[in-house]
């Protein structure tokens, strides 16, 4: 076992998994599987799942196979291929040679297939659409035989085999299993398995003019790779007896040898202030909501990237949740303090001054300058510190001064002793203002023998402690405050108060402020900073360089996280 794997939360699909270790069942292999279909981004939801196969794998020294479940021409496409598998690295994970496509397995399943139709355990249905939907029955009431269920093997077989030679329109038969009508799991009513789609898919071109269900696929899938276990979300619960069903017939033919693989639901994951589900995402990026898959306020795993989430915080995550049978809401705080955790405990500490305001030491010479020295990490030494210039003009935060003090305000105000981080203590003069009464620097004087490190400095007591830049020095750049994309917790539902008869899109509950830019003037050193490094501005926040938009000693920033939760009381 790795030691992730040890601290790791007990769950129930490791007692299944011990269990059937324990009785031998595969011999101790273990192998899971990713299956995700490729007609989307993925997103945090995705990452659970992600973790939770490979995480498994790695555990009990298995395999995860990342397979792409492409058997539906329409809506699927390369993009989305690359951006999945660019994600799944991007965690850190590895599916080593096994790397598979479902549409691989397209012949397999043909065949599979016609072996159904001549053991008579499938045929072809000519009924309309909506005569299938008709009489497929409800939940109360048993379903209605086809007209064609008792047709000959033969026949269907012919007529499936002219179904793939590309004979007839969509829709004009479809292969359905032949199991109950009257079974009270809807599932099992003859589910169709084969159906006429003249599309192209995306690997296979015009090859094939008929294609598998995905109920149907997926077992054989699983099968053909030797998965053990197979574990998907909880709104396949009910289609287990047919995942069952469809891989003990098909054992039964000698396609299979046992033991088969078992399908484990888990509830999916259900996060607050975020949509989690690719036909909205597909809209928010489709319509200009946001500024494409990777936007950095997107639940997409590419903008989480760009905004400075970790794969290590991702884990965590997946870890600090668990797995559970029974569906229930995680708050977006968990996610964001476990992506806090882990950079407060890695991410090297800058200084950055988002909202600038100029501070004048008017007792320090023109033109000087010198260096002070910051610590790379508070808790770690062994990172050590690096020199930032001190001048005699400075940037501070606007917030950090008050003309007029309120009470308990100890940052800077006339009269007012405070420490520049770092550097110097400083007095306060007073201040200058422009033509409309606002304040536009700030003036101060500072005492020579109060430098940070040296012996003299532990004599000055005062209870504001500033972050500053130099002016001279400081590097400009734009910095993007990212906020939650919705302003409330779950985006279109409905809420108290609300009308009745309205209907709330979760579209309306864009949150309008979920991005802000600024000209920030950052510590010089900053200006070195490559796409995707991570700091933590001090007081401020996490921070990372933005993949995109950074240019070769140009870095843009983003904002991953404040310091704390700032929604909590909100
Ligand atoms: P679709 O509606 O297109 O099927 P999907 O989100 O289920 O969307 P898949 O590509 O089928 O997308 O997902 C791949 C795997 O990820 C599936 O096994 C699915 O169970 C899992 N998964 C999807 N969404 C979540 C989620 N919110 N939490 C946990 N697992 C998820
Ligand atoms: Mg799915």
């Amino acid at each position: 076992m790795t030691s992730t794997a040890l601290t790791a939360a007990n769950n129930f699909i490791r007692n299944i998994i011990e269990e059937d270790n324990r009785i031998g069942k595969w011999n101790g292999r273990v192998t899971t599987r990713f299956p995700p279909e490729p007609n989307g981004y993925l997103h945090y939801g995705h990452a659970k799942a992600i973790c939770l196969n490979f995480g498994l794998a790695e555990t009990y020294g298995g395999i995860c196979h990342l397979r792409f479940d492409d058997t539906n021409p329409e809506k699927e496409e390369q993009e989305y291929v690359d951006s999945i598998i660019e994600a799944i690295q991007w965690l850190g994970f590895d599916w080593r040679e096994h790397l598979y496509f479902a549409s691989s397995y397209f012949d397999i399943m043909y065949a599979c297939a016609e072996s159904l139709i001549k053991a008579g355990k499938a045929y072809v249905d000519s009924q309309t659409a909506e005569d299938v939907r008709k009489n497929r029955g409800t939940l109360t009431e048993p379903g209605v035989d086809s007209p064609f269920r008792a047709r000959s093997a033969e026949e269907s077989l012919d007529l499936f085999r002219r179904m793939k030679a590309g004979e007839f329109a969509d829709g004009a038969h479809v292969l359905r299993a032949k199991i109950d009508m009257a079974s009270p799991n809807i599932n099992l009513r003859d589910p169709a398995i084969y159906r006429i789609r003249h599309a192209a898919h995306h690997r296979t071109g015009d090859t094939w003019c008929i294609y598998p269900m995905y109920a149907f696929a997926h077992p054989i899938e699983d099968a053909i790779e030797g998965i053990t276990h197979s574990i998907c979300s909880l709104e396949f619960e009910d289609q287990r007896p047919f995942y069952d069903w469809t891989l003990d017939t098909l054992a039964s033919a000698g396609h299979f040898a046992r033991p088969l693989p078992r399908q484990v639901e888990f509830a999916r994951l259900n996060l607050t202030y975020v949509v989690l589900s690719k036909r909205k995402l597909i809209q928010l990026v489709g319509e200009g909501h946001v500024s494409g898959w990777d936007d950095p306020r997107l639940p997409t795993l590419s903008g989480a990237r760009r905004r400075g989430f970790t794969p290590e915080g991702f884990r965590r995550f997946a870890e600090r949740i668990g797995v559970a049978k029974s569906e229930s809401w995680i708050d977006m705080s968990v996610l964001e303090d476990c992506m806090r955790e882990h950079l407060n405990e890695t991410a090297p500490r800058r200084i950055a001054v988002l909202d600038p305001l100029k501070l004048v030491i008017t007792n320090y010479p023109e033109g000087a300058s010198e260096p002070c020295q910051a610590p790379n990490h508070p808790l770690k030494p062994e990172l050590g510190k690096r020199d930032m210039p001190f001048g005699r003009e400075l940037w501070i935060e606007r917030e950090d001064f008050m003309e007029t003090p309120v009470k308990g305000f100890h940052r800077l105000a006339p009269g007012n002793t405070v420490r520049l981080r770092y550097g110097y203590v400083v007095k306060c003069t007073g201040c200058e203002k422009d033509a409309d009464g606002n304040v536009s620097a700030v003036f101060a004087e500072y005492f020579p023998d109060s430098k940070s490190g040296t012996p003299g400095a532990d004599n000055y007591k005062v209870k504001g402690n500033l972050h500053w830049v130099s002016a001279a020095h400081a590097y400009r750049a734009e910095v993007r405050l990212y906020d939650r994309l919705f302003a409330c917790p779950h985006p279109g539902q409905r809420r108290e108060g609300d009308p009745e008869g309205l209907e709330r899109s979760y579209l309306d509950d864009i949150n309008p402020n979920s991005v802000r830019a600024v000209t920030a003037f950052l510590e010089p050193s900053l200006k070195a900073a490559k796409p995707e490094e991570r700091f933590q501005f001090e007081r401020h926040g996490y921070f990372i360089a933005d993949l995109r938009d950074s240019a070769e000693g140009a870095p843009v920033f983003n904002r991953t996280a404040a310091l704390k939760d700032s929604w909590a009381k909100g």
